[in-house]
């Protein structure tokens, strides 16, 4: 038997070894990797820098209490706001940096009514999954926590229509993750932060997945030309190491006065060791030049390759936050367990689309070479006539 709750659909594979953008399974096969462990380790495995602070961290103090002033938080927090009046509230995951922002929003404006978009993910804990507009997040949990309100994703006038006395904030992801790699239209997004800001309501951007230079600037929503009121962050803030941020401009930090809120472990001194080194790497021009670089090799090569393709819907996303909509959910798992098979290793989100996420570090060289697995497998499909004789495909 085993010990663990089955709550995870785990492959029969496990990884023991990684080095840069390469993975190592427990019989030795090796894999490029196209998922970041879920968008965590953008900076790839192993990297010596980031062990090494963490070694020097180790053997000089673990953990302080948020009793006590901690440097490295205000080290950190000072990289995150990147030239811009926000202020940083530590805690351990994305789940948690989202439940803080539900908590600030609510206090800050003593309303207590939130928007959040269909097919959104925000989180697994009561608020963060309340706020998850995801049916099939909410079921078996019921009551949910009250006052939130799902409108479609890329419309404003439903979101018009739901926006009253009683709304606190707005919050979204700028690329729906989880969801299927759903890119938010520019134009929307300005047109929520000017309704947001005509009803005096709070913008919130879950910035957990296209965060710490995912979508090749530091965060995504700079590419919106707007400034979220609260942002969140995590998986690729510690490279592995369990970290999560939730932002908020300056003016509301009153509202998360001594005793409102906190966590033990939040802002923990090896966290924020490797999450300071990790934002100082990942914030450079040279560094983000070089992600855009990429995403543009991967994109291109991608539409190249699937323009003729009948079982690629679309290919979309930003920056290294690519999603590959294919026919169906069959076919989805037989090209991820075809991709695993020639050594490349990607992600599903939602039931039809196939997620690629690699390092951001991931070379030129390298990302060849996983676009030359990803045709050959995407050609392959399309010439298994047998495959869809059976029915097992599309068509
Ligand atoms: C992963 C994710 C979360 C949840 O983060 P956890 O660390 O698993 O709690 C929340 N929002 C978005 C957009 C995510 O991608």
């Amino acid at each position: 038997m085993s010990y663990l709750f089955p709550n995870y659909q785990r492959k029969e594979l496990e990884l023991i070894e990684g080095s840069h953008c390469t993975l190592t399974d427990h019989t030795g096969k090796q894999y490029l990797d196209f998922t970041s462990g879920i968008g965590v380790m953008n900076l790839g495995y192993n990297d010596p820098e980031l062990n090494q602070v963490l070694l020097d961290q180790a053997s000089l103090l673990w953990h302080t209490p948020n009793l006590y002033e901690n440097g490295l938080q205000e080290k950190t927090a000072e990289k995150l706001a990147n030239n811009k009046e926000y202020v940083s509230f530590f805690c351990n995951s994305g789940a948690e940096a989202n439940e803080a922002a539900i908590k600030l929003a609510r206090k800050a404006t003593g309303k207590s009514k939130i928007i959040t978009f269909t097919n959104s993910f925000h989180g697994r804990t009561y608020g963060a999954m309340s706020a998850t507009g995801q049916e099939s997040i909410h079921v078996g949990f019921e009551p949910l926590v009250p006052e939130f309100v799902y409108v479609p994703f890329n419309e404003i006038d439903p979101l018009k229509a739901a926006i009253d006395q009683q709304t606190a904030a707005v919050m979204l992801e700028l690329v729906q993750g989880e969801g299927g790699i759903l890119p938010a239209e520019e134009s929307w997004v300005q047109a929520v932060q000017a309704l947001c800001d005509a009803f005096n309501v709070l913008l919130i951007v879950d910035e957990i997945q296209t965060g710490i230079g995912r979508t090749g600037t530091l965060y995504a929503y700079e590419q919106y030309q707007i400034e979220p009121d609260i942002f969140t962050l995590a998986k690729g803030l510690g490279n592995g190491i369990p970290v999560g941020a939730m932002l908020g401009k300056a003016s509301l930090a009153e509202f998360f006065g001594p005793g409102t809120h906190g966590s033990t472990f939040g802002g923990n001194k090896l966290a924020m060791s490797v999450a300071c080194k990790v934002v100082e790497r990942i914030n450079k021009p040279a560094f983000l030049h070089e992600v855009q670089a990429r995403a543009q090799q991967l994109f291109s090569g991608l539409l190249k390759m699937t323009e003729k393709n009948q079982l690629v819907k679309t290919v979309r996303g930003k920056g290294l936050m690519i999603g590959i909509e294919l026919a169906d959910q069959q076919t989805l798992i037989y090209v991820l367990d075809q991709l695993e098979a020639n050594g490349l290793l990607a992600l599903k989100a939602g039931q039809t689309v196939l997620r690629l996420l690699p390092p951001l570090t991931i070379t030129e060289k390298e990302m060849s070479h996983g676009l030359n697995i990803i045709e050959k497998v995407l050609n392959e499909l399309v010439s298994q006539d047998s495959f869809f004789e059976k029915g097992e495909g599309v068509k």
